[in-house]
């Protein structure tokens, strides 16, 4: 892949909401654990309703794509996740307009994303978010030239997996203090979701 194309960024939102539905009970439990216990129902949710909204349009263009799942996450999606993400995918729109999605251009949208949700969250990396994957694929991106799947695969997934034994200092799960230790970020997962998914679209 040299450029993210239309059929790519709709077939990347597509593989991610498999991923979520798939999982929708899992990142229940590990929300139930720390959390309150909603992230799968808001994420699915989230998701199902960027799936209809996608698949109801043409587009011309990748921007646009992420473009209509920002909006869409942002008015269906309650809780912190849905602004969240909302946010990252709207800076990934804004970074793509007017232009080809080549691997600069891409690395660039997802380091925007990243600064766009430490700020909407005031969170920083190591605080247990989602930040803390999104943080882990940018500095691999910003490392690498091309778009390669195992890079982004791997990156996320040292992301998600250092959530685990960090204490969480932003969100609900900031109020167990050290009793967050040893559990899952849920939003990590979801986010190692979306990028895993972005690694088979690569592959492809
Ligand atoms: P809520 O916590 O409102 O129920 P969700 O359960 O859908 O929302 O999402 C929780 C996830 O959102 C967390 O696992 C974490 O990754 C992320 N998150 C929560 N608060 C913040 C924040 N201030 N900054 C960044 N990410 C956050
Ligand atoms: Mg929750
Ligand atoms: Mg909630």
């Amino acid at each position: 892949m040299d450029n993210l194309q239309v059929e790519h960024a709709l077939d990347w939102m597509a593989k991610t909401n498999e991923k979520i539905q798939d999982n929708k009970e899992y990142l229940t439990t590990l929300d139930q654990a720390i959390g309150d216990g909603d992230h799968g129902i808001n994420m699915a949710r989230g998701f199902g309703e960027v799936m209809k909204k996608l698949n109801g349009e043409a587009y011309q263009h990748a921007a646009d794509v992420m473009k209509d799942a920002a909006m869409t996450l942002m008015s269906k999606v309650g809780g912190a996740a849905g602004p969240l993400y909302g946010t990252a995918f709207l800076k990934l729109s804004m970074t793509f307009k007017g232009t080809d999605v080549d691997y600069a251009t891409f690395s660039k949208g997802i380091e925007d994303a990243l600064n766009g949700v430490k700020q909407r969250g005031k969170a920083e990396i190591g605080e247990k978010t989602l930040v803390d994957v999104w943080s882990a694929v940018a500095n691999a991106l910003r490392e690498n030239e091309g778009f390669d799947s195992e890079v982004i695969l791997q990156s996320a997934k040292s992301g998600m997996e250092g959530s685990k034994d960090i204490k969480a200092t932003k969100g609900r799960a900031a109020y167990l203090g050290d009793r967050s230790i040893g559990h899952l970020d849920p939003g990590s997962v979801s986010s190692f979701y979306l990028f895993e998914s972005l690694a088979e679209v690569i592959n492809e």
